[in-house]
């Protein structure tokens, strides 16, 4: 049966599931299967996933000497606390082969939570809204695709506007 988004929206508001919005990207071995298999990891792991950015390629940002990224933005509900899910994002990514290696080095898939809710959250080992979103546009660009219009709680602007700012000039481009 067909349920309009709006209705799901409200479904899952009324049964008091965070809005989280994650990032995922790889550039090893089979980096459309890596994105399908993370995808499917968060649906059993995390909560659904009720939007999905296009796929969009990146040139390898810092170290340029490694094959492009893919790169998807992804609206999930979830019951898990920031922290538990910082903890399951982890597990799949150990799950999915990643070992921790050289920052922005190559990777078979990494993980970020973007944004929590409305949520501002600064500590060691986690900050959200996710400290680099705004100076990245492999991650800007596929968040517009699905939340143009969401407000960046810390800095007050929609993703739109944290685009058109940006300063970032690397080459995103949707995978057709
Ligand atoms: P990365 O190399 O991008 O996977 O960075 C992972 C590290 O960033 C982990 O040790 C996390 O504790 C930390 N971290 C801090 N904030 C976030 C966030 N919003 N999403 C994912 N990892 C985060």
């Amino acid at each position: 049966m067909f349920f309009p988004r709006n209705l799901v929206c409200y479904l899952y508001d009324a049964m008091n599931l965070n809005q989280v919005f994650l990032h995922t990207g790889t550039n090893l071995g089979n980096r459309q299967a890596n994105l399908r298999l993370a995808n499917e990891w968060i649906e059993k792991e995390i909560g659904p996933i009720v939007q999905a950015s296009e796929v969009y390629r990146t040139k390898a940002w810092g170290i340029t000497d490694q094959p492009d990224f893919l790169n998807q933005a992804l609206l999930a509900r979830t019951r898990l606390s920031p922290f538990e899910l910082l903890e399951k994002i982890q597990a799949i990514e150990r799950r999915m082969g990643r070992v921790r290696e050289v920052k922005w080095g190559e990777r078979i898939i990494d993980i970020d939570i973007l944004f929590y809710n409305d949520a501002i959250i600064e500590t060691e080992t986690l900050t959200i809204p996710h400290p680099y979103l705004h100076y990245r546009n492999f991650v800007l660009l596929p968040l517009m695709d699905i939340a143009p219009g969401l407000v960046h709680p810390g800095f007050g602007k929609t993703i739109t506007e944290l685009y058109a700012n940006s300063e970032d000039t690397l080459l995103v481009e949707v995978v057709k």
